[in-house]
């Protein structure tokens, strides 16, 4: 981690300030120099300078999938790796929803979420900015997923019970604006749901924690108090398993306290001791670099048996609902008799 204090082109986020951030790497994870800095005042990081926001647009709206996944549109077993992880998201999130609630998948991708929701009894829809994927997501899935960014969502106010936003909030370019528009879309007591990669996460190589497309980087500190800052009440977070991800989630409080621009007092101090420590020694002499490719490898596999014989990803996305119904993973509303016979 190089450690120099600059000045930033774009102000925190969370607490305005542009002077003496510091920078805590130079290149991504591909090795291509991008500047990343954090502020001292609360601990936010993010890319500095970034590209235009016409530039972001036309990059999310054709480019990102193809540069991430190598594919326009998914693949049999990306769809059968989305619809796992879209399942154990939906696993999480059953508990805080009642049945027939409307929901919104920020960021939908090929629409997973969006289809294991509705299957699960929900009157769910998605806003995807890529064509590819969202045209996957209608006409695949035969989901309800526009395509668009969110600044362009047409959205009644007070309309909706629920807001995901899965590794979404790490790309936007405005995250506060984002939750701020998305609490005048909630009822009071509506909930937002957020996973974002964690940057304190240290079971990837040192070197892959900062990317181009990760606009921001948060902790559990920032994004909760992000969301404070757009008037939500921060309800709690969490982290993944092996502390890659990120999840905050909020509710919309009858009366929302407006915050101003807030610091975070030690929290900047917390994260670089943590990045510090996090040196390619360190990760060489860790379990990390053996198990995570072997869980990749196992997963990989797992993928290639699980596609085999499905008709359509439909068919795909059924039966590892249906599976997971009925090994008591997923609650639904119907039973997993119940379930099945509906799609015979
Ligand atoms: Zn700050």
């Amino acid at each position: 981690m190089v450690s120099v204090k600059t000045s930033a082109t774009v102000p925190c986020e969370l607490c305005g300030t542009r002077d003496s951030v510091e920078i805590v790497a130079t290149r991504e994870r591909d090795g291509t120099p991008l500047r990343v800095v954090m502020c001292p005042h609360c601990g936010l990081v993010w890319n500095d300078p970034r590209p235009s926001a016409e530039a972001l647009e036309a990059y999310y709206r054709e480019e990102y999938r193809l540069d991430y996944k190598g594919t326009v549109e998914p693949k049999p077993q990306h769809t059968l790796r989305a619809v796992r992880v879209a399942i154990e998201r939906c696993r999480k999130l059953r508990s805080e929803l009642t049945s027939g609630q409307p929901v919104l998948d920020l960021g939908a991708g090929g629409g997973e979420v969006v289809y294991v929701l509705q299957r699960l009894g929900f009157d769910a829809r998605g806003l995807e900015p890529n064509e590819g994927y969202a045209r996957f997501a209608r006409e695949q899935l035969g989901v309800a997923v526009s395509s668009g960014r969110w600044q362009q969502a047409k959205i009644a106010p007070a309309s909706l019970s629920a807001v995901t936003l899965f590794h979404v909030m790490e790309h936007l370019d405005r995250p506060l604006a984002a939750m701020r528009l998305i609490h005048g879309w909630l009822r009071t007591g509506g909930l937002l749901w957020i996973e974002v990669p964690n940057v304190e996460a240290v079971c990837q190589a040192p070197t892959h924690r900062f990317h181009r497309a990760h606009l921001y980087n948060f902790n559990d500190a920032t994004l909760m108090a992000l969301g404070r800052r757009a008037g939500f009440d921060a309800v709690r977070a969490f982290t993944s398993s092996d502390g890659g991800n990120l999840t905050a989630v909020f509710r919309k409080s009858e009366a929302p306290e407006a915050m101003g621009p807030m610091g975070l007092p030690g929290n900047a101090d917390r994260i670089r001791r943590i990045l510090q420590g996090h040196t390619m020694l360190r990760h060489s002499l860790s379990m990390a670099p053996f198990v995570r490719p072997l869980r990749k490898l196992w997963q990989r596999a797992s993928e290639a048996v699980g596609v085999l014989g499905s008709k359509s990803p439909t068919d795909l996305m059924d039966r590892a609902i249906l599976q997971a119904l009925q090994s008591g993973v997923l609650s639904a509303l119907l039973t997993a008799g119940e379930w099945a016979g509906s799609l015979a």
